[in-house]
């Protein structure tokens, strides 16, 4: 008899242990003498009353801490700052972030001056950025690799392909200025 231990994954159908060793705790079920995982998750067991359960994985948003990649939609702009409506957490792109917003200041932008937020970004620009702090979730986009991932001609809302620094709509050949990202529009994160 194989010994399962603490900690070990376990798919559904998994066996845990025997009843004779254990006894079947939650997200369990015990067939001819044995308990099996009834969910995917970790098995642990109490040393005091020799119960076996399975943990299930959670679903729960990862956290978001200082030093996090993250990936949003602009939803807002102001004078000095543009809002993010943020979408996932770089590694973490299954398990979607509920209802959460963040800010871009205008001074965390790029490593040099900024004169003008707009020609940085735009309304519904995707964009890919670190959090400097996870309380007040701000972000900052001055890396090579942080900035717009994607964006949208602002006249006939086609998506903008690169043009060595700039963008340019296919359709309409409207040009645009961006803080890119170096992957942009490479569709990977
Ligand atoms: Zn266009």
């Amino acid at each position: 008899m194989s010994e399962m231990t603490n900690g070990c994954m376990v798919l559904p159908g998994d066996r845990v242990g025997s009843v004779e060793e254990y006894v079947p705790g939650q997200e369990t079920y015990v067939r001819s003498g044995f308990i099996y995982a009834s969910t995917t998750g970790t098995v642990e067991v109490d040393p005091e009353t020799r119960s076996a359960r399975v943990v299930p994985i959670s679903n729960a948003p990862p956290r978001l801490e200082q030093g996090d990649i993250v990936v949003g939609e602009v939803v807002d702009m102001k004078e000095s700052l543009v809002i993010l409506s943020l979408a996932f957490k770089k590694g973490y792109e299954y398990r979607p972030l509920p209802d959460e917003e963040a800010t871009i200041h205008i001074s965390n932008v790029k490593n040099s001056y900024v004169k003008d937020l707009r020609q940085m970004f735009s309304l519904r620009d995707i964009i890919k950025a670190r959090i400097v702090d996870d309380r007040q979730m701000r972000l900052t986009t001055g890396e090579d690799d942080l900035g717009v991932i994607k964006a949208y001609c602002s006249r006939c809302m086609t998506g903008l392909q690169r043009k060595e620094s700039r963008l340019e709509c296919p359709s309409c050949k409207h040009s645009e200025t961006r803080k890119l990202s170096a992957s942009y529009g490479l569709g990977v994160v």
